[in-house]
């Protein structure tokens, strides 16, 4: 395995599958890939996944914070980037001069980017974000035109590029749910409209991760795809990773750092959520909560060891789980201090072989994308 000697823990990512994951998810949309790097690359670390994206063919970078968007440029990173989550007071004079895509749910973004533009003496690249449905951000159908007319109005000062427009689906991981084409028609008239009113648009895009597997309808000029560019599924009910011709890029690994004992009657680990039926061996893993594996995997939370499949006896702790090494297996004598873990990977999709995060995710009643994008600061990200 690739853990250190010596290191307790570790997600390792595979940044070979990034760029498989990236030119797989353009080839099967027939259109260029924005590959979304928010939330430090859904945990896998934002510049090493920017990096290899780019290198996989994707032409853009989507993320959410500026701040996100100004590490890209600062690290050296040249691509275009689209930021689409700012607040008040953001840091739009910076993310102007750097060239950053600004998308405008709002007047008020409007309004600091225009008064940013013209401080810094440059046009804003901006994008307008319209929102067909999800009901989160973004400009509502109706309040669209007055917007942008306003945008419109700047563009011909040359204080801002209207560049892009773009929606996001509710309901995209249902692609027969009917919001689905319903937020298609409203995104096919925005553009119209924008066009019809003199937008000269460079990009239009809609689709994420799951839109990007099941609806061709939804490629546009560009995808806009997080999770898949992981290797994760968006809808494991639709399809596994493989399935969708995807490899799962992280793999959290932690190393034995004791076994011992316990009697049968013993219940393990606090609270003693687990009692042993047997005399047994129980192995400790040094990763828990604060590294970010969820407490609804009481129990039940499995790791690969050996070459078998184990589950956590037990709470989660802050920075340990206990294994019961013979509550799956007669044969315990298998595992060793120093032995590798693998609590998700790279696995199969039908529950045996190497967990993936799609198997924790279940277990904790969640979603895999928090599987990931949750692994701790504390836990450190090694590259292949
Ligand atoms: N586009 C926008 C606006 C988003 O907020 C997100 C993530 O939530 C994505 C694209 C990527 O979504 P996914 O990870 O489901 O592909």
């Amino acid at each position: 395995t690739a853990l250190p000697p010596g290191a307790p823990a570790a997600a390792v990512v595979d940044l070979a599958a990034i760029r498989h994951n990236v030119a797989s998810l353009g080839a099967r949309a027939g259109a260029p890939v924005m590959a979304v790097v928010k939330a430090d690359a859904y945990g896998h670390g934002l510049l090493p996944c920017a990096r290899a994206a780019v290198e996989g063919g994707a032409t853009w970078l989507g993320v959410a914070q500026l701040a996100e968007a100004l590490e890209l440029r600062r690290a050296g990173i040249t691509a275009p980037v689209l930021a689409w989550l700012t607040v008040p007071g953001d840091a739009f004079a910076e993310a102007v001069e750097r060239g950053v895509d600004l998308a405008v749910s709002a007047p008020w973004a409007l309004a600091e980017i225009a008064a940013a533009a013209r401080a810094t003496g440059r046009t804003a690249r901006i994008q307008l974000k319209v929102d067909t449905g999800l009901n989160r951000n973004g400009v509502t159908v109706p309040d669209f035109p007055d917007l942008l007319e306003a945008a419109l109005k700047l563009e011909a000062e040359e204080v801002v590029r209207v560049a892009g427009l773009f929606s996001h689906y509710a309901w995209a991981d249902a692609p027969r749910h009917p919001t689905v084409a319903r937020q298609t028609d409203l995104f096919t008239e925005a553009v119209a409209l924008a066009e019809a009113r003199g937008a000269r648009l460079e990009v239009r895009h809609l689709a994420n991760s799951a839109a990007t597997l099941t609806n061709p309808a939804a490629s546009f000029d560009l995808v806009r795809p997080g999770l898949a560019v992981y290797g994760l599924s968006p809808a494991p009910d639709l399809g596994s990773p493989a399935d969708f011709d995807l490899r799962p890029a992280m793999s959290l690994l932690a190393r034995v750092a004791n076994v011992k004992g316990v009697a049968a009657g013993e219940g393990i680990s606090y609270g003693h959520a687990y009692t042993t039926t047997a005399d047994t061996r129980a192995a400790l893993l040094p990763v828990g909560y604060a590294d970010g594996l969820p407490r609804h995997a009481v129990n039940e939370g499995p790791a690969w060891l050996g070459g078998r499949r184990y589950r956590i006896a037990g709470r989660v702790c802050m920075d340990q789980v206990v294994l019961d090494l013979g509550r799956d297996h007669a044969d315990t004598a298998e595992v060793s201090v120093g032995d590798v873990a693998i609590l998700f990977g790279d696995g199969p999709s039908d529950g045996t072989g190497v967990p993936t995060a799609q198997d924790w995710a279940e277990v904790c009643g969640t979603i895999n994308y928090e599987i990931v994008t949750r692994i701790g600061a504390r836990v450190p990200r090694l590259y292949l």
